[in-house]
């Protein structure tokens, strides 16, 4: 479940409420667009009601990290996934709740500035640790316990941190949501364990202009990548700024179309011999005579560029990666009605061992041996292709994969 946020905007102050995945934050008073650029996670704060005899700098934030994504994992002779969605206590206070529940979700958070005052409580278990706990059950929970455990991937995770406000009031601490006591505390010893706001923590923000051109560039408020419609170019933010992405867009042969992004990964095989596309085919079993042809293909895999429930996303993965040869070389050209990329170069890698699992019709022999392989990219580009919009469904010019409106929409809250 999406959080609501509450931001100030960059450009005129005003207050503008924006969800947790949204990085192009389009103001709605004075119309400006702005790319949001974090370091580290986002640090949200649940909103406080502490009394008002509590000064606002004596209140107290206690770190809870929030993951959310998909893991997907190979156990036995299956390839599984799960969504998962935890907030979990970020240091080891006893008296503190060891999550938060649903609480992010039911309320408008803020996201932390330096108008707070307070002491933030430092965060003392790593988020990978969390991670790690988050998996463990994961795998514990999908029964067949003594099932050997081969490959694990997080993908398109969110990872933030939710601030919980508490105060000290006569030698006792309170959780400031909801004035409830917690326990016995003195402040001059929880001020030992945190320390005051960060200038770090603070995103900045990217004019969105053209760097080639000057024209405004494109997007919608979750697109982690923009175009510009006057020199076809496509960028991704990349260290504090623009940089140019190598892309194409499949030209149909039809009007009214809906384009999807996907990264096509050209990606060399280490660990076992896997360099054509033939030995792809051959690998996983295809039912299907590998010919010289395929031999003399690259070895690519195509990954949807969109957030999208696990089991969409694998077929489409698996579908695009084996019938490739249908699709044609594509142009730098934009076009009408092009769906945002909202899934990460580096988190369509990670699924690439995942999509290879789930192509695979041998996986008995095949989920053993995906420890030792590696997939190292050697390079990369987005791709839009051409969907028909046949009523429920979006339908692919080329290879006829189909997917339903409904869970490409649904994928834009994961
Ligand atoms: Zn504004
Ligand atoms: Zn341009």
């Amino acid at each position: 479940m999406d959080l609501t946020i509450h931001q100030n905007c960059p450009s005129c102050g005003a207050t503008i409420e924006l969800n947790e995945a949204d990085r192009l934050i389009r103001c709605p008073y004075c119309e400006v667009k702005n790319f949001m650029v974090t370091r580290g996670p986002l640090r949200f704060v649940l909103p406080d009601k502490a009394p008002s005899h509590i000064e606002r700098q004596d209140l107290f934030y206690a770190p809870y990290l929030r993951f959310k994504g998909n893991i997907y994992y190979c156990k036995g002779n299956y390839l599984k996934y799960k969504v998962v969605d935890t907030t979990r206590q970020g240091m080891n206070i006893s008296a503190l709740p060891p999550s938060l529940g649903l609480r992010p979700q039911a309320m408008v958070i803020s996201l932390v500035t330096d108008e707070l005052k307070g002491c933030f409580l430092h965060q003392t278990i790593k988020a990978r640790t969390l991670l790690e706990q988050a998996a463990q059950l994961t795998v514990l929970d999908s029964g067949d316990i003594k099932a050997d455990f081969y490959h694990r991937a997080f993908i398109g995770e969110t990872l933030s941190c939710v601030y919980l406000p508490l105060y000290i009031d006569k030698e006792v601490l309170h959780d400031a949501v909801t004035n409830k006591p917690l326990a016995r505390a003195v402040a001059e010893k929880m001020r030992i364990m945190g320390s005051t706001y960060r200038e770090s923590w603070t995103p900045h923000f990217l004019a969105t202009l053209c760097p080639r051109c000057g024209d405004s560039l494109v997007g919608e408020h979750d697109s982690l990548i923009l175009s510009c419609y006057n020199c076809h170019s496509s960028w991704e933010e990349k260290q504090g700024g623009f940089q140019m992405i190598r892309w194409s867009s499949v030209v149909s042969r039809h009007k009214d179309i809906y384009s999807l992004p996907f990264w096509k990964i050209h990606a060399y095989t280490k660990g076992v011999e896997m360099k054509s596309f033939g030995d792809f085919l051959r690998f996983t079993n295809q039912p299907v005579v590998v010919q010289k042809k395929h031999k003399e293909m690259e070895l690519v895999f195509w990954i949807p560029a969109f957030k999208v429930r696990p089991s969409t996303f694998l077929r489409l993965g698996k579908n695009m990666t084996l019938t490739q040869s249908k699709i044609p070389a594509g142009e730098e050209l934009m076009t009408k009605g092009m769906h945002p990329v909202t899934l990460e170069r580096t988190e369509a890698i990670q699924a690439l061992k995942s999509v290879m699992a789930g192509a695979a019709l041998n996986k008995k022999k095949l989920l053993p041996m995906l420890p030792d392989i590696r997939f190292r990219p050697l390079d990369t580009e987005l791709v839009y292709l051409p969907f028909f919009d046949k009523g429920h469904d979006y339908v692919q010019e080329q290879t006829a994969l189909s997917l339903a409106k409904s869970v490409l929409h649904f994928g834009r809250k994961l």
